[in-house]
């Protein structure tokens, strides 16, 4: 099943969608289903044989190209990302290989729409992407041994980890560098594990303006998503819509030679097998002081 935030021109309240073809289910108007994404991840087994048997029984659904996509997960509660997490990215950055998982907090904040614009900020021009399969976690949890971690994973979608390089570089935390607004688009849409099968076999790419510029596959992540979950459960709870960025294979524009940033105007799309993808428009943000 993939399921979906999204809005519509007619009723602009974000809602839970399930894609059936090239069609939306829009959850919302079944009575007794949950009416948000949230709604869906905190309501457990209920809540989701509720979700699959309304995407089984109602006949109408709104075409895709009317459709205004969210992210998936519009208000995760965390964010978190691990660095260097494939060898052949570790490679062309010239870093050790890391004995214990390296994670950092991308701020919750900065989640973006599938197909939203990628803001070049107006203090760098060291923008930059990262391919990424990103996890959702279904289940409060606390101390999961790596062998049932599977149960507490709601779903898989795409992600990319904007980062900008210099303000990354600038701090041993990474966070501001990896937290600017848009910089942490997710989606299309959240595609649960019985669809995805085994999630460590995906194939992963990352273009720029149509050019192949990242090419993997998940098969070679280093500590793969239940490590994840083991990992950082043994160090606080992980709830419903929090989201881990597991890490991007090499093929970064900051290590081209010479390197190379994403500009205005360039668009840059991410996509996983059986996950679709992301598509975004790298736009100049203006220095606009706003104070509410
Ligand atoms: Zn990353």
């Amino acid at each position: 099943m993939k399921l979906a935030t999204f809005s519509t021109a007619e009723n602009p309240t974000p809602r839970l969608g399930v894609v059936r073809g090239d069609g939306m289910v829009d959850v919302s108007t079944i009575a007794g289903a949950p009416d948000s994404m949230a709604a869906y991840l905190s309501g457990g087994q209920a809540a989701d044989e509720q979700v699959r048997s309304a995407a089984a029984t109602v006949s109408q659904a709104i075409a895709l190209d009317a459709i205004d996509w969210h992210p998936p997960v519009p208000g995760p509660g965390k964010m978190l990302g691990i660095g260097l997490n494939y060898a052949d990215h570790i490679a062309e950055t010239g870093m050790k290989k890391p004995e214990v998982q390296m994670w950092f907090n991308k701020q919750h904040n900065c989640v973006n729409g599938p197909y939203a614009d990628i803001n070049l900020p107006a203090v760098s021009d060291k923008l930059d992407y990262e391919a990424e399969l990103c996890v959702v976690i279904g289940r409060r949890c606390k101390h999961v041994p790596r062998e049932r971690a599977h149960e507490v994973i709601a779903g898989y979608c795409c992600g990319n980890d904007v980062s900008v390089r210099d303000w990354q570089r600038s701090a041993i935390t990474m966070q501001i560098g990896k937290s600017f607004d848009t910089h942490g688009p997710i989606g299309p849409y959240l595609v649960t594990p019985d669809e995805v099968g085994d999630p460590h076999n995906l194939d992963i790419r990352a273009l720029v303006n149509g050019e192949v510029r990242q090419s993997s596959n998940t098969r070679h992540l280093i500590f793969d998503c239940y490590d994840a979950v083991a990992h950082l459960t043994r160090a606080f709870v992980l709830d419903p819509g929090d989201v881990l960025f597991t890490g991007t294979p090499a093929g970064v524009g900051n290590a081209m030679k010479p390197p190379c940033f994403l500009k205005a105007g360039d668009v840059v799309r991410i996509e996983i097998e059986k996950l679709g993808h992301l598509e975004a428009r790298v736009a100049r943000e203006r220095a606009e002081c706003v104070i509410q």
